[in-house]
């Protein structure tokens, strides 16, 4: 989609730390971390948000959740905890609206969420 920047960094039209990539998924660093990991998994194809996705997306999002937890094992935070999410929208927090997943660990997290 034009004028989306995951779009673009799933073209490689806008350079990023890549850390996985398949098929469906591409998985970069967070360039704004706010944890010393800080991942950022996305659909390659273009899916505004959480609420955008259909029942065609189910392998799409199961994909995604089998990578998150290989990576959270890989970046060493299988046995502290971490933590995996999606915001939606503007009270959800959500500032790039291409659906992502945050795989945020290596600090004590804390509840509720700011
Ligand atoms: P959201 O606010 O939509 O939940 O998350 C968007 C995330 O994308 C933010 O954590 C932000 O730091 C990150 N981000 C925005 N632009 C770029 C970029 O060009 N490269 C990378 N690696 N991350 C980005
Ligand atoms: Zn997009």
């Amino acid at each position: 989609m034009e004028d989306c920047i995951f779009c673009k960094i799933v073209s490689g039209g806008i350079s990023s730390q890549r850390v996985y990539e398949d098929s469906q998924v591409l998985v970069i660093r967070d360039i704004n971390p706010q944890a010393p990991v800080h991942l950022l998994l996305m659909s390659k194809k273009h899916i505004a948000s959480a609420l955008d996705v259909s029942e065609a997306d189910v392998p799409l999002i199961v994909r995604i959740m089998v990578v998150a937890s290989q990576l959270a094992r890989k970046e060493g935070l299988a046995e502290r905890g971490f933590r995996l999410l999606t915001n939606v929208g503007r009270e959800g927090g959500q500032s790039v609206p291409h659906l992502h997943f945050h795989l945020i660990g290596g600090r004590q997290m804390s509840w509720p969420p700011g």
